[in-house]
């Protein structure tokens, strides 16, 4: 979670949060014994996306709803959030499951079972110190490698310049192939653009969207 500036704001804890978590079908739980297994989870063989990061759930939701035939999972670690994302994920949307985690221990929740990784809006962490804890650094990039099936996919939007040239040059550092690339995604040719909380609050401001796919055999 971050302003205008890129500076970090620590989000306060809600009591209900957690209960709602713990009582909500859609959240996975266990999620460690599902290593390799989130298919039976999902009772189907479609391909499964995940996305990382994913505050009160508008991408996830949205994509579930227009795409039956994908399954998604949706990470979050903060229940402050991810509760809200979860009481408007309606139960009827078989194809959805949360996580409430931190994607540091993502190569020890999924195995090679992942087809597509959205990143959106991804905390920019402006600090060189902090630089680790961007998602796409070399620590999160070695992780991802573990977790998705042949071909690897990512899709990462931002409204945060510094971030987007950061994550190409690690994109690039590890092998990744850009496939698609805009840097006014809102002014651009793209349909069917599921639109986020932040990319709805940044692009009314005025700010332009950035956003790329890259992908790696
Ligand atoms: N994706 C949403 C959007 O575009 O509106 C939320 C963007 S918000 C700036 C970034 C979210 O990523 C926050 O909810 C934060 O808690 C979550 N997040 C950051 N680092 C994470 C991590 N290591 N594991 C899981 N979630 C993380």
């Amino acid at each position: 979670c971050y302003n205008n500036t890129g500076d970090y704001m620590r989000l306060r804890k809600n009591k209900n949060a957690l209960k709602i978590l713990n009582d909500s079908n859609k959240v996975i739980h266990n999620f460690f014994d599902y290593k390799n297994k989130f298919n039976e989870l999902f009772e189907n063989k479609n391909p499964i996306h995940l996305e990382i990061g994913i505050g009160k759930g508008d991408f996830i939701i949205n994509m579930a709803l227009k795409n039956p035939n994908i399954n998604f999972v949706g990470m979050e670690k903060f229940d402050s959030v991810l509760f809200k994302a979860v009481l408007k994920a309606e139960d009827k949307i078989d194809n959805l499951r949360f996580i409430h985690g931190d994607a540091i221990d993502i190569d020890k929740i999924f195995g090679k079972e992942i087809s597509v990784l959205y990143l959106n809006f991804s905390d920019p962490w402006p600090k060189t110190r902090h630089a680790i804890r961007r998602l796409t650094s070399s620590i999160f990039l070695e992780k991802y490698e573990k977790i998705f099936v042949e071909t690897k996919k990512i899709e990462m939007k931002t409204d945060n310049r510094n971030l987007f040239e950061y994550s190409l040059i690690k994109f690039n550092e590890h092998n990744y192939k850009i496939n698609e690339i805009s840097l006014d995604l809102h002014n651009s040719d793209m349909i069917n653009n599921v639109v986020t909380e932040y990319e709805e609050k940044f692009s009314k401001k005025g700010f332009p969207i950035y956003r790329v796919v890259v992908d790696k055999k």
